[in-house]
């Protein structure tokens, strides 16, 4: 019974030295010494190898290495075959980190004063209090409700919008289709923190854009996918958004003389928003492998129907 690992061979190199310390009875292996395929039942992955289950017929169990799993062909994956996303403390606090600098930046109008020193342009400009910043969060899951929470704190006012209705104390929730437009509405800064899937790809586009209030500013902490670039660039054009901060984009890496590397009023920083920390991503593993063998319900299965 063998657990492969196939994703940054650094990162799997701390991988083994963890499962070593906590699970030495499990044979770790690091892509592409997989030794006997027919070991091998659980696969921690980026992109999963073609052919998975001809090449590991006895797999049990997928996990994602990120939080995400929109980068997995599921039509390539067996339906009975669990894929377990990342949920672990190291990722949601790294997230929580960076959604708080992309609104401080975007409130601040730090993305505007980098743009006036490229120019040595010294100009000021009204500093706006948090209360009278509205900030609202696409994506209540896992990673939202925790930015929600932390930009809560600074004394924005904070709504989010999810699927399902969630609670959040502090935190004005909505939810489905028919509330995104008063969420919107009320959303000076706008952070995404969706899935990519087929219903959230492309969604922050013109017809969304057209939804807030005018020069609202935005944060694509997501999937790159989620974003329609050249709807952005016309938005920032016309003003109806004023500033951008992007940790993703589509493809990646953005290529050399893209339109988004150059523009004044655009921040990008290359998809580092959040990382998994072997440390803890390794306990979560574990754990899920004990609950596994158990029966009981994985932390981060992957519901296939709404694909995250
Ligand atoms: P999660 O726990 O699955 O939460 C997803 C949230 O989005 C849920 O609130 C869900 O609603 C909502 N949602 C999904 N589809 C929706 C739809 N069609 N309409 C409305 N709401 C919808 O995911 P997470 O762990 O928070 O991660 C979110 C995403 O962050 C990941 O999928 C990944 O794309 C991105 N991410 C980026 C980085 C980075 O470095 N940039 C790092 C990690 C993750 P319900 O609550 O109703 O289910």
């Amino acid at each position: 019974m063998t657990f492969l690992y196939k994703s940054d061979p650094t990162r799997g190199l701390e991988w083994a030295r963890l499962f070593a310390q906590k699970a030495p009875e499990l044979p770790f292996r690091i892509w592409p010494d997989v030794g006997d395929p027919g070991e091998v039942r659980f696969l921690a992955a980026w992109m999963p190898p073609a052919e998975i289950m001809a090449t590991f017929p006895n797999l049990e169990l997928l996990f994602s290495v990120g939080a995400g799993v929109d980068q997995f062909d599921f039509s390539a994956l067996p339906q009975e075959l669990p894929v377990v996303r990342m949920v672990e403390p190291g990722i949601i606090d790294s997230m929580v980190e960076y959604a708080t600098l992309a609104v401080l930046a975007l409130h601040r109008d730090l993305v505007t004063y980098a743009a006036q020193q490229r120019e040595q342009v010294w100009r000021q400009i009204r500093v706006r209090p948090a209360a009278q910043r509205r900030v609202g969060i696409l994506g209540l899951g896992t990673l939202g409700e925790a930015v929600s929470r932390k930009l809560a704190g600074f004394g924005f006012p904070v709504a989010g919008w999810s699927r399902s209705r969630r609670a959040i104390e502090g935190v004005t929730c909505y939810a489905g289709a028919d509330e995104m437009k008063a969420f919107l509405a009320r959303s000076d800064i706008l952070v995404c923190l969706l899935p990519l899937t087929a219903e959230t790809r492309g969604i922050l586009g013109a017809d969304l854009f057209a939804m807030l209030p005018e020069g609202a500013r935005l944060a694509n902490c997501g999937r790159g996918g989620h974003l329609d670039q050249d709807a952005l660039l016309s938005a920032l054009d016309s003003g109806r958004i004023s500033a951008a901060v992007l940790d993703v984009t589509d493809p990646e890496p953005l290529p050399a003389g893209h339109p988004l590397w150059n523009h004044p009023q655009i921040l990008v920083t290359p998809h580092i928003a959040s990382m998994t920390q072997p440390e803890t991503a390794v306990d979560v593993v574990l754990d899920n492998l004990k609950r596994h063998r158990a029966g009981e319900p994985l932390v981060g299965l992957v519901d296939r129907g709404r694909g995250y």
